[in-house]
């Protein structure tokens, strides 16, 4: 910890400083400079006392305390420079094969869900999406087919051999979500939902984490580090906009998130454009910048009938635009080192 001493403060509150330091059980080192003193506080934060409530301990003399390391550790790149990679049924993903997890938003009935699914297939996704429990902002909205979505998925995975990404909602559905799933989706509304990464994360599967609707990256890092702290290594990060003052689009796609959670972390990061914008006429172009920019993957919502889904309709694209945007996509995944993985 670094503790900042105010301007012009007497030798004596300086001493109290020190010896409240040193109660503390820390070493404390003066650096005197021309208009301020510092002071690096060298211990563990983990088995001793806060530093923080010295500004309010001593409010003439401490200007601000202010940590030296990152608040996140198992996250971080430096855990495992050279990068993660997670594996779900033979595929690797933050490797160099680039990942597309496509599918409806809601589950709604097996016609929708296997076409959905045949056709992402064919255009070459390698992960099926589609929500069975679903986070609606309004209660008398479509909440999902629940339990009755997961065998769907069951059974559209069996068909395909697509393996399955889906959310998990509540910590009392987690058993049963985490036995039909491939990989734990959690979504933007739960990300600081601490209890439930918990869950999540205990269960082994892979977790995908979303970014909260208004979530800093430090956040959303901190908030991966309780899946790594709960013994489960298979983390992914996942961009899906975040809320601004812009109205034109639904939420703002923050690609600079791409970049920056690839020098702060290992673990891989998937761009969501669908939710990202809520605009599937801004789809294509999103999953071309997204790839370009070293995401390993993307999650996109396709519906056979986007005018008629029972969710999300004006974000999800056509399986035809899904098609073409499949074929637009790959010379944006080779600009990134990058290949299509296929299934
Ligand atoms: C979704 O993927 O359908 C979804 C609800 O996502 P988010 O949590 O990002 O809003
Ligand atoms: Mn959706």
């Amino acid at each position: 910890m670094i503790i900042v001493l105010k301007p012009g403060i007497s030798k004596q509150q300086e001493t109290a400083v020190l010896r409240e330091i040193r109660k503390r059980g820390y070493r404390p080192h003066v650096m005197r400079g021309v208009a301020r003193t510092v002071i690096g506080a060298i211990g563990d934060e983990l088995t001793h006392r806060s530093l923080e409530t010295l500004v309010s301990a001593f409010p003439r003399a401490v200007e601000s305390v202010m940590p030296v390391q990152k608040r996140y550790t198992l996250v971080s790149r430096d855990a495992h420079p050279a990068g993660s990679t997670i594996k779900v049924r033979g595929r690797t993903i933050g490797s160099r094969q680039f990942h597309v997890m496509a599918g409806p938003c809601s589950v709604e009935n097996e016609k929708q869900l296997l076409k959905t699914a045949e056709a992402v297939k064919a255009a070459g996704a390698t992960f099926l999406r589609g929500g069975a429990f679903k986070p609606r902002t309004s209660p008398y909205d479509f909440q999902g087919l629940g339990e009755k979505g997961l065998k769907l998925l069951a059974k559209a995975r069996q068909e395909t051999g697509l393996p399955v990404i889906t959310e998990l909602l509540s910590e009392a559905h987690t058993e049963m979500v985490a036995e039909y799933t491939d990989i734990i989706q959690i979504g933007a509304r739960n990300a600081q939902n601490f209890q439930l990464l918990i869950a999540a994360a205990k269960t082994g599967r892979p977790v995908l984490l979303k970014r909260g609707l208004s979530m800093k990256i430090e956040e959303w890092l901190l908030a991966g580090e309780y899946v790594l702290a709960n013994e489960n290594c298979n983390l992914l990060f996942c961009e899906r906009g975040i809320r601004t003052f812009e109205t034109y689009t639904r939420n703002t796609l923050d690609l600079s998130a791409i970049p920056i959670i690839k020098k702060e972390s290992h673990c891989p990061i998937i761009v969501d454009p669908s939710q990202g914008a809520g605009r599937a006429d801004l789809v294509s172009a999103m999953c071309k910048g997204a790839a370009a920019m070293g995401a390993d993957g993307l999650l996109i919502e396709v519906h056979p009938n986007p005018s008629e889904a029972w969710s999300d309709g004006a974000q999800q694209v056509s399986l035809d635009v899904f098609k073409r945007l499949m074929e637009e996509l790959r010379p944006f995944v080779q600009a990134a080192g990058r290949e299509m993985a296929n299934g």
